[in-house]
């Protein structure tokens, strides 16, 4: 079958013809309907992240069953779109028994296509336990962003930075998360002010719904005095860590989530003069992951995809790397 597999120290992926894989007793093999292309590939591609053996590449997932291994036969549907649980929790460690799965540390776990053969492949085989129905009316490749696209800003934001009815919310940074963010924030009913260096972004967050969305260079003028209960940073750039700081409230979080720099400056005295917390967050749990697609399903959050074909994933990651994606981009077979 069709892979693209990282080969440790290459820029590119290799395009390979491989064997099928075939479900073990708790695994099902997924023919694959779509498959995100996201800035990690990027950086494990760019050296930042190295891996000492090869894999098929490809961490956001979606597609119909073929196969139910042995022990967990007449579980699931056909026909029907199933999604991939990116950190694939091994389901039994402290933190996956606590609904944390995200956060598993079981010394086998690897993430799907990054460490263990993922998405950019014909078929792909998966534990049947890390995946998720998608509801009727979501297609592929919305499905198959929204595994890390929505899922990372919503535990970023509902779970971790605990977004409310009327909670006011900076969100910086209008990238794929950063837009999904947005709308996230919308979702959940609080007052959200978005901003970005790009214009256009802008203007696509007003069309999303929010009322205000300012270049970040005006922010000192345009929200002057102002300060939000949380402020999600999806950038993570010294810069944007600084503006965080400057503009949440007393005791209020800033969620960081972006891997802009490798190190962000804290000021000592906000961080202790105000109460102020920093609160990390990485991708999201597999009970959020259901969470998400009712809200998508129900059209609260609108994920916006592009799709380009999969056997040209070494050209569209480099589109990607250039800029030139807009929103998040979907390979399709
Ligand atoms: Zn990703
Ligand atoms: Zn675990």
């Amino acid at each position: 079958m069709f892979a693209a597999r990282y080969i440790p120290g290459e820029h590119k992926l290799k395009i390979d013809d491989i064997p099928k894989p075939t479900a073990g007793p708790r695994e099902v093999l997924l023919k694959i309907r779509a498959a995100g292309i996201c800035h990690s590939d990027l950086h494990v591609l760019h050296g930042e992240v190295s891996y000492d053996h090869p894999f098929t590449m490809g961490h956001e997932a979606c597609g119909e069953i073929m196969e139910e291994g042995s022990e967990v036969k007449g579980q699931f549907k056909k026909n029907t779109l199933y999604a991939v649980h990116g950190p694939n929790p091994c389901g039994d460690c402290d933190y996956c028994r606590a609904g944390k799965d995200n956060l598993c540390d079981s010394p086998t776990r690897q993430f799907i296509g990054l460490g263990t053969d993922g998405a950019y492949a014909e078929y792909l085989k998966v534990p049947a336990r890390n995946i998720v129905e998608v509801p009727a009316g979501i297609s592929a490749e919305v499905a198959a962003v929204a595994t890390d696209a929505v899922l990372t800003p919503y535990h970023a934001m509902k779970t971790l930075g605990e977004v409310q009815t009327n909670s006011s919310v900076l969100v910086i940074g209008l990238g794929g998360l950063g837009m999904n963010g947005v709308q996230i924030g919308l979702a959940l009913g609080a007052k959200v002010v978005a901003s970005d260096l790009r214009e256009e972004s802008l203007a696509l967050a007003k069309q999303m719904g929010v009322q205000e969305a300012y270049n970040s260079k005006d922010l000192d003028t345009k929200i002057k005095n102002r300060k939000f209960d949380v402020v999600v940073d999806f950038v993570g750039a010294e810069a944007t860590f600084k503006t965080a700081q400057n503009y949440v409230k007393n005791g209020g979080t800033i969620v960081l989530v972006g891997l802009g720099a490798m190190t962000v400056p804290v000021s000592t005295i906000a961080f202790a003069s105000f109460q102020l917390r920093v609160q990390g967050s990485f991708w999201g749990t597999h009970q959020e992951m259901k969470e998400i697609f009712e809200l998508i399903a129900q059209k609260k959050i609108n994920p916006q995809v592009e799709t380009g074909k999969m056997n040209e994933v070494n050209h569209w990651l480099e589109e990607l790397a250039e800029g030139k994606i807009k929103s998040r981009m979907a390979l399709l077979p």
